[in-house]
């Protein structure tokens, strides 16, 4: 069995054998599909598939996917919010179906807690795998901030809990393990990139106590010089609204974040004197079971997100948005509201609402881990 660690090593393979092992470890595929996904040519996949059949590292015919023989060493993805964790991990040929996952009711608000606790849930999966805690190969970690390339500092600085050492604690925690660091609407785009993709322009939009958008265009994910392209929680969705932490004004990360969204539930159901929710979660529950103030205050939160939406679309044309984080669930109940709202302009007529899963993010963390970065 190959070692996940060697297979990826650059020093003994060229950059086009690299780089069509590093799809394949992502998803199995066709030869033409791996063309789409590494940017080569069908000429040069086919050349480095060779070698790789040669090699005993892969399998698959002419006209059949090409899939990674099994290998030792384990992928990891862990996505860090304010409130939670989520840990992923699987063996590199396994596919997306079969990735562990591990959810943790701990988060940056924590202080340095959440890494224990991730560190004995990532042991814990390894081990449910059937391999050690020597078998980590790579990992990689979603944070809900912006990530600026250059020095992987949070991009603008956010005031709550952003650590621009995050991924050096974590890779202290974890031996030999180079962590790799990116925004998880970023990481959530990657995923949907991955996985589920048939769109020129697809926005993801993470909202949690942050509001963060990733960009894929065309075969590639938009970063930006500084790692702050996507930004929908900072588009202006009411120009003489509540100032923003950024220095703009009537933000719509200040309207639709789960602090946000809860704040002004309990405003309203205080003053009737009923007990307002004690969570998003518990906000969600109440409008499935039909409580109209509940209902209204995610139609409310859909509709400022249809207006930045809107006006995005107008430079980007976004073709397709996936939400995620968790308003999601909440939005998704009243997706016939928000789509309604993105009906009514031109520029958002055919735009394409989804909702993502839950754990988006941390698997897109782990395809991070296996490519080693995002362009
Ligand atoms: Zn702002």
């Amino acid at each position: 069995m190959h070692e996940t660690r060697d297979l990826l090593d650059p020093e003994t393979r060229s950059d086009s054998v690299l780089q069509v092992i590093r799809a394949l470890m992502c998803r199995s595929g066709l030869r033409t599909e791996l063309a789409r996904r590494t940017g080569l040519s069908i000429a040069s996949v086919s050349t480095a598939v060779q070698k790789l059949l040669d090699d005993g590292i892969a399998h698959g015919g002419k006209k059949e996917p090409v899939a990674l023989l099994p290998a030792q060493g384990v992928a990891v993805g862990i996505q860090v919010g304010t409130r939670q964790v989520t840990v992923a991990a699987r063996l590199p040929h396994w596919p997306r179906d079969q990735v562990r996952l591990l959810p943790l009711a701990q988060g940056l608000r924590d202080g340095g807690a959440w890494i224990d606790a991730a560190a004995v849930a990532v042991a814990d999966l390894v081990g449910s795998i059937g391999r050690g805690p020597g078998d980590i190969a790579t990992m990689g970690l979603a944070v809900p901030w912006s990530v600026d390339p250059r020095d992987l500092t949070p991009s603008p600085p956010a005031p709550w809990f952003a650590a621009p050492d995050l991924h050096r604690r974590l890779s202290a925690r974890f031996g030999p393990v180079k962590v790799v660091v990116d925004a998880d609407a970023r990481l959530g785009a990657l995923n949907e990139q991955t996985y589920h993709h048939p769109f020129e322009t697809l926005l993801y939009v993470e909202i949690a106590e942050h509001v963060l958008g990733g960009l894929v265009i065309g075969p590639r994910m938009l970063r930006g010089a500084l790692g702050r392209a996507g930004s929908i929680g900072h588009h202006s969705v009411e120009p003489v609204g509540l100032d923003c932490w950024c220095g703009k004004r009537g933000c719509l990360e200040r309207y639709i974040s789960v602090p946000a969204v809860l704040e002004g539930m309990y405003v309203s159901t205080r003053a009737r004197g009923e007990e307002p929710p004690a969570s998003i979660g518990d906000l969600i529950e109440r409008a499935r079971n039909g409580d109209p103030d509940c209902r209204w205050a995610l139609i409310a939160a859909a509709r400022k997100l249809a207006r930045a939406l809107r006006e995005s679309a107008v430079t980007l044309e976004t073709q397709a948005v996936v939400l995620g984080g968790p308003l999601a669930p909440g939005l998704r109940l009243v997706a016939a509201d928000c789509e309604q709202e993105l009906r009514r302009s031109p520029w958002t007529r055919h735009m394409e609402l989804r909702f993502a899963q839950p754990d988006a993010a941390a698997h897109g963390a782990l395809i991070l881990g296996l490519i080693g970065h995002l362009r």
